[in-house]
């Protein structure tokens, strides 16, 4: 059991909703938090935060916490002891390894948990389980962040710190709403257009952004890679390139070149809908600005061609000569959950160890070896998509799902569910009683953010501390805590007693982080990554010098433009975009027990009052939304926000449960879902 601080009055932590990353500190009184507010030390809120952070703290306290392990008792979970529920979990999963081997067991770690937690995770399924099937939420959101920055500049982060928003001369957003999803950010974008820089916008919705942007380019869902091409070939025409920067520093201009020379503005326009004087102005505003800065979105991502969208973007940089300087500009995604990067960082994936090493890399492997007194597996493991199918065919028996309620939040959630129901044996650890963690035969009772000790890593790579304020309600425990006791019951001992000791013994496996520990965060506060040694300052931009690749040099890609998983046609004819809302977040478990619950008490469809006029539809009016995949029914919202023949919803409630619609495409080199291009039917109800 997690012990309270002692008296606590003001507690400093970081905000546990989005990868923005906001200081605040919780004011503690009568055993719960009184009030949090943003504080004005806080490198990237500076004394701001938004509706979900300030506000949204009410779900701590909720009666609905879980506070007692369960156990599956035929169709209900049972209230159990902590040793029940250990023992079980020790005797099934042992079981399951000793009769298939440790390949049949796999995890799903927490972008909501610590760098600790998410450590302590991977270091389980690896050191104790004997596997690499272990991964987290950045596989159905950033995963082609990181395999197309990793491929273009050789590491899988942004490369420039929140403050060079204020020395950009052009902020390209593209597929991002920031104002809604990243609220501290987006007012960040919005001030600095409002004093000068440029913006262009590249977006199908025209967002708060996009009606301020000096150009929003309304690009149809799934044709980014021709309008970042468009941009590519109009820049090197018109010679808003740096021909110096190329030379010096740059692979793969010949080939970019020949490619480019079919992405004409006719073409562009053909596949995305974008005119081409718009094209061109935005190739100008970008291709000629002063430091110019890309920040994007999961609107780049969440694509069959995502990894291709990030490199098509990042193209336009290297181009630049804007990306690897001490001005800024760079090539920016904006995290989406609060510890999203962090996950990956610390090894939470089932190729790479903390801090982006291969398991294919004896050395790497030999390094972790040594530190965990343990031989480490070869084989990557299983992709979360990939676990799904596994346990539909056998091959995976037991899931420990951490912190993620997948039965919510990933795509095609029949498929989903039916992968549950297949596996032998499902453990989940939640802080409420999930749709995911209604479908496990033990759910173990967690903290949440406001209750745990550690880091988080947000967007831009910043290590901050994160301080118990409350503590853990009834017999739930910190997840740190949980991890090692689960551990034990399979007979293993993870070591590093406190979350303190497991970022030590990161830093000894992972040489990105080596410089970075609790002690020097509580003394000198925020630190970047890479952080090599005690007295680096750590690197908010990166590849001043040279650039991470094999080489040293950035690397260009010439990438033809493919179709989208699933395209509109007769029987489905309405393209369905997904995303998130201001007031709630994700899966909406923690914001829907809030105040926020009235600022938007239900879902909406959001389309273009031409289409609802065309169906018979009216603001308020229900309607169902089909896919080949399922149904639901939501409230018509009618928005000129939206493009005719296009809609948008959230997934934050269950019973307007928009991942019963969305495809089970994905990206095809990370398996990152396609959930930006989904072709649904409309019918009022
Ligand atoms: Fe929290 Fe993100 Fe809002 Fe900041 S912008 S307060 S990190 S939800």
């Amino acid at each position: 059991r997690q012990v309270a601080p002692v008296s606590p009055i003001a507690v400093d932590t970081t905000c546990g909703y989005c990868g923005v990353g906001c200081a605040l500190t919780v004011h503690v009184a009568d055993g719960g938090v009184d009030q949090i507010t943003p504080d004005r030390r806080g490198p990237v809120n500076r004394g701001h935060a938004c509706v979900k952070g300030r506000f949204a703290y009410g779900f701590a306290t909720s009666p609905d916490r879980l506070t007692t392990p369960l156990i599956r008792d035929g169709d209900r979970l049972a209230p159990a002891s902590w040793e029940d529920a250990l023992a079980l979990i020790g005797e099934r999963i042992g079981g399951v390894i000793g009769r298939h081997g440790p390949d049949a067991v796999a995890a799903i770690s927490s972008a909501r948990a610590t760098n600790e937690e998410n450590y302590l995770m991977q270091k389980l399924m690896r050191a104790v389980v004997g596997t690499n099937n272990v991964d987290n939420c950045s596989r159905i959101c950033h995963a082609p962040s990181a395999a197309g920055l990793t491929a273009a500049f050789g590491l899988a982060g942004g490369t420039n710190p929140a403050e060079d928003i204020e020395r950009a001369g052009c902020l390209l957003v593209a597929g991002a709403n920031p104002t809604e999803a990243h609220p501290v950010i987006g007012a960040r974008i919005r001030q600095r257009a409002l004093s000068g820089a440029k913006l262009v916008v590249i977006d199908p919705r025209r967002t708060e952004l996009a009606a301020l942007a000096d150009v929003h380019l309304a690009a149809r869902p799934g044709s980014n890679v021709a309008v970042f091409n468009g941009l590519a070939r109009i820049m090197l025409e018109q010679g808003w390139t740096d021909p110096g920067f190329l030379a010096d520093r740059a692979d793969g201009l010949d080939i970019l070149r020949e490619q480019l020379r079919r992405f004409s503005p006719e073409r562009v326009a053909q596949l995305s809908g974008v005119a081409p004087p718009a094209l061109r102005e935005a190739a100008r505003l970008y291709g000629t600005a002063q430091t110019p800065m890309i920040i994007y979105g999961l609107g780049v991502t969440e694509h069959a061609h995502g990894t291709d969208g990030v490199r098509t973007l990042a193209n336009l940089a290297i181009l630049r000569g804007a990306v690897g300087t001490q001005h800024g500009g760079g090539v920016n995604p904006l995290r989406g959950q609060n510890n999203v990067q962090g996950a990956s960082d610390m090894g939470a994936l089932p190729d790479l160890l903390p801090g982006y090493r291969p398991v294919a890399d004896a050395q790497a492997r030999a390094r972790c070896a040594q530190v965990w007194g343990c031989p480490v597996p070869d084989r990557a493991g299983l992709r979360i998509p990939e676990m799904f199918d596994a346990a539909l065919d056998g091959r995976l028996r037991a899931l420990y799902v951490f912190g993620e309620n997948i039965a919510q939040t990933d795509p095609d959630s029949g498929h989903v569910r039916a992968a549950l129901a297949a596996c032998e044996f499902v453990v989940c650890q939640e802080i409420f009683l999930t749709d995911t963690a209604r479908l496990a035969d033990v759910v173990l009772p967690g903290a949440s953010f406001l209750e745990k000790d550690g880091t988080f890593v947000n967007f831009d790579r910043r290590f901050q501390r994160v301080r118990p304020a409350l503590p853990t309600p009834g017999s739930a425990r910190a997840d740190f805590a949980i991890i090692q006791a689960v551990a034990a019951a399979l007979g293993g001992d993870l070591g590093c007693a406190t979350p303190a000791a497991a970022l030590d013994e990161c830093a000894r496996v992972a040489p990105l982080f080596a410089g970075v520990s609790h002690a020097r965060l509580d003394r000198e506060g925020p630190l970047h990554w890479p952080c090599r040694s005690t007295d680096d300052p750590g690197q908010p931009r990166l590849h001043l010098r040279s650039f991470a690749t094999p080489n040293g040099r950035a690397q260009l890609a010439a990438r033809e433009w493919l179709p989208p998983g699933e395209q509109p046609d007769e029987a489905y004819p309405y393209v369905l975009i997904t995303g998130r809302r201001l007031t709630h977040y994700n899966a909406g478990t923690m914001t829907r027990r809030t105040p926020n619950l009235a600022l938007q008490p239900h879902e909406t469809l959001d389309m273009h009052p031409a289409d609802a006029a065309a169906l018979g539809l009216r603001d308020g009016a229900a309607v169902e939304i089909t896919s080949r995949r399922g149904s639901v029914t939501a409230t018509a919202r009618l928005t000129s926000e939206m493009a005719l023949g296009q809609v948008f919803m959230a997934f934050h409630f269950p019973d307007v449960a928009a991942n019963l619609l969305t495809s089970a495409a994905v990206d095809e080199v990370t398996s990152c879902p396609e959930y930006k291009v989904t072709a649904v039917q409309l019918r009022p109800r």
